[in-house]
């Protein structure tokens, strides 16, 4: 499976983690350095350029709680008398699509915008946000990443710091409390999963909780190991965010449909657990990286995960990067 541009556009909430697979899946497996940049930087405008024009989805949950869809990663949306609170800021270029939605939601200012992760798809659009009034929270490791140029090894793609306004000015090691709206917001950082900056926010009188890209709801993940990510790490946050949930918890995911639950989310650990263990027999038995991916260890799964843009030979080389 193949991605032209026109089919990356062709559906909602692309993120820059497609672009890797994007770059990597062409068809003829990994390119060159100087053609996975050229194709991630060319995507990059594409992403920018759809998002510009992208309607944003508003799903209205419970508790004053909306999830966004649209721009990158998902956005949880907590309003009330304290201001708006967002958890991920999307891709800059929506910011209309993005303000729209969020005036029909309510006439209170954004306050607070809270990252799950450093990545360009959930924190592009820091430094609007920070102008128009929005102090911006995050783990200690978000902050680092986003205040230096960084180097995603399997893109051969750089990518710049936002503008001061979009650092985090507010950031934590292990977890950090808040009360807003009259809402406990629960910020705990995982051990390292799909990044090593990765947090959930739970929104507990709700029983809401946005768990970042440590899930990406019936689609097959991207996992960054040029900062800290791997498949351990992704299954291990997958049994942590199932053991906090019961029956009753939404569960909002990074990416793909973004309200989720728990029958999903063990969906979807379940075929991480299921392909690691394909790969890593393959990987024992001495076959190479292009002979464990022509053996399609993800068969089983790739009806129901695989028609994302990380397809089945991506996720697979993700994972062999990691047992
Ligand atoms: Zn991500």
């Amino acid at each position: 499976m193949t991605h032209s541009p026109s089919n990356l556009l062709s559906r909602r909430g692309f993120c820059l983690c497609c672009v890797g697979g994007a770059a990597l899946a062409a068809g003829r497996g990994w390119l060159t350095p100087r053609e996975a940049f050229a194709e991630a930087r060319g995507l990059v405008s594409l992403i920018k350029d759809s998002a510009a024009t992208s309607p944003i989805v508003v799903h209205k949950l419970r508790h004053n709680i909306s999830a966004l869809e649209g721009s990158g990663g998902n956005i949880a949306v907590l309003t009330g008398p304290d201001g708006k609170v967002m958890v991920d800021a999307g891709i800059g270029v929506s910011r209309p699509q993005l303000m729209k939605a969020l005036a029909d939601l309510g006439p209170e200012p954004i306050t607070t915008l809270i990252n799950t992760h450093w990545h360009f798809d959930h924190t592009d659009g820091n430094t609007w946000l920070n102008s128009v009034g929005a102090r911006i929270i995050a783990q200690d490791s978000t902050r680092k990443y986003l205040g230096e140029v960084q180097r995603v090894e399997d893109w051969d793609y750089n990518f710049l710091p936002p503008a001061a306004g979009g650092i985090p000015s507010q950031t934590f090691a292990e977890a950090l409390d808040l009360k807003l709206n009259g809402i406990s917001l629960k910020l705990k950082h995982y051990a390292p999963a799909h990044t090593d900056s990765d947090i959930s926010v739970n929104f507990a009188e709700a029983n809401i909780v946005h768990v970042g890209d440590t899930f990406w709801n019936g689609v097959y993940p991207f996992i960054d190991y040029s900062t800290g990510g791997s498949i351990d790490g992704t299954i291990a946050a997958c049994d942590l965010n199932l053991a906090a949930a019961t029956a009753d918890t939404i569960i909002i995911a990074g990416h793909g449909q973004p309200v989720s639950n728990k029958s999903e989310l063990k969906e979807f650990r379940d075929m991480l657990v299921g392909v690691r263990e394909n790969v890593a027999t393959l990987k024992r038995q001495g076959r190479t990286r292009d002979e464990i991916v022509a053996a399609k260890p993800t068969a089983a799964y790739d009806a129901r995960f695989g028609a994302f843009v990380i397809d089945p030979g991506f996720f697979t080389r993700l994972v062999y990067e990691g047992v």
